[in-house]
Order: structure tokens, then C-alpha cells, then sequence
């Protein structure tokens, strides 16, 4: 099988003062290319800190990584910034946008890290902003949006270089219910147009439109049950 993610018994500990915190021990994980999975787990179970390690901003302790057959614990920095900039969209619970700079820029931003020319860059990002419904804001400042338009943001910028694989951290949680349906209708939508998303969720009515759901319970992971259609 020709896997995007394949981890086999991840290890992640933190060392705080003199002690050893285990929050990830021994995670077997493969994920397919076009697949959507929701990650559960109780508050503090290590679910960010999971989606970090996939998404190459933590490095595992111990265990080994493939995320498209590069091996990233053995990957050097540099390795993996390119890495995360080229193939990896992140959006996060409070949206991470840069409060000075408007929709446009706030979506330009990554491309400092990724080699594309200028006019191909422009027509990135106006496609990603007409994708997330955004095109009346992009002169906007982040305080001149609701939440779950500066969410939409950080969707466009996380799917502006169309990349391999879109992390998303409790991306609904700072929402009410109903913006937070209009959001997940967006990673519905990019899955059946065929993103592999990863979501973290303690909310088992979001994690429900995923395929596969899987819990984080005490540094292990269950599969949790098999979304029919
Ligand atoms: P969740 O997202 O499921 O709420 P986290 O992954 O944020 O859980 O955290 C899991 C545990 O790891 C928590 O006890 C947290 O305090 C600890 N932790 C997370 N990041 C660090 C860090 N950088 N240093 C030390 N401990 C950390
Ligand atoms: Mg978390």
C-alpha cells in the first residue's frame, strides 16, 4: 500500500525539570492518501501533541516516521521545514493569523518559505480565497472578521500550495455550532476533492464526517469505530 503516513511505535516524551513526561508510547499509525480521520481523546491525552509530531513540527523521541517515504526522524531541520512548507497545511483552534496583516498577505505569508514565481503566487492565493468564500473580505484585517470568517483564512492559507496533507487542531472549537458546520462543510468539501485530512477533535459530532476515527487514550491509540459511507 503506498501510504502518505507511516509511523511505527512512536515515542514522544517531554522532560521537565527532573522528570519524564510519556505522552505518545508506541503509536503504529498509517494513513492512505485521500483518507479523512478524526483523532479523540480526552483533554491532554496528547492529541495536539500527536498532530504535531505528523505534521513535523515535534520530532518523536524514539520510533520511526515516513511521511511520503522520507524518513523524518532521521531528517534534518532544514529537511523538514521544507518539509512543512511545501507539503503540510496546519490550522489551528485560534486561527494563528497575523493580526497587522490583511486576508491576502495573512495568506502570503508561507509562500517566503516555497519556491513559486510571483504571478503564480497571486493566482494561489485569489483561488484559495474564491475556494473559502472570502473574496469580498481580502482587504480585511483579522479584527474586521467574525471567527469563523478569519477561520476560513487559515484555510485558505493552509490549502493555498495544495499540499499533501491538512492537519487541522480542534479547528472548530472557538466556534458555535452552527459557523462550525459551515467550516467542516469546507473540509467535507476538500476531502471529496481529494485533501487527506487529519482532525483533532474531542467532539464526537465533528469527528462523525470523518472516514476513521481513532482515540488517543493514555498514550496509545484505539481504533475507535468505522464511519459507514
Ligand atoms: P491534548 O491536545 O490532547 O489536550 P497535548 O498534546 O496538548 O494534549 O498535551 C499532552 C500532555 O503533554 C499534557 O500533559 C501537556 O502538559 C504535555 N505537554 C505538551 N507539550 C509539552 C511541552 N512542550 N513540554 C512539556 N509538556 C508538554
Ligand atoms: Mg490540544
Amino acid at each position: 500500500m503506498d501510504y502518505l503516513i507511516r509511523t511505527s511505535n512512536i515515542c514522544k516524551e517531554f522532560h521537565v525539570g527532573s522528570s519524564t513526561l510519556k505522552i505518545l508510547k508506541g503509536i503504529d499509525f498509517n494513513v492512505d492518501r485521500g483518507e479523512f480521520i478524526a483523532v479523540m481523546g480526552p483533554s491532554g491525552s496528547g492529541k495536539s501533541t500527536f498532530l504535531y509530531t505528523l505534521g513535523c513540527l515535534e520530532r518523536p523521541t524514539s520510533g520511526s516516521y515516513l511521511f511520503n517515504d522520507v524518513d523524518i526522524f532521521g531528517a534534518s531541520d532544514k529537511k523538514l521545514s521544507q518539509i512543512r512548507a511545501n507539503n503540510i497545511g496546519f490550522i489551528f483552534q485560534n486561527f494563528n493569523l497575523s493580526r497587522g496583516l490583511n486576508v491576502y498577505e495573512n495568506i502570503e505569508t508561507p509562500f517566503l518559505y516555497r519556491s513559486f514565481d510571483d504571478s503564480e503566487i497571486k493566482d494561489m492565493i485569489m483561488r484559495s480565497i474564491a475556494q473559502v468564500g472570502l473574496m469580498k473580505r481580502i482587504k480585511h484585517k483579522p479584527s474586521e472578521l467574525s471567527g469563523g470568517e478569519m477561520q476560513r483564512v487559515a484555510i485558505a492559507r493552509a490549502i493555498c500550495a495544495d499540499p499533501l496533507l491538512l492537519l487541522a487542531d480542534e479547528p472548530t472549537g472557538n466556534l458555535d455550532s452552527h459557523t462550525g458546520m459551515e467550516i467542516l462543510n469546507i473540509f467535507k468539501k476538500l476531502h471529496e476533492n481529494g485533501s487527506t485530512i487529519i482532525l483533532v477533535t474531542h467532539d464526537h459530532h465533528v469527528a462523525s464526517i470523518a472516514d476513521r476515527i481513532v482515540c488517543l487514550s493514555d498514550g496509545e491509540l484505539f481504533d475507535s469505530e468505522t464511519n459507514a459511507g
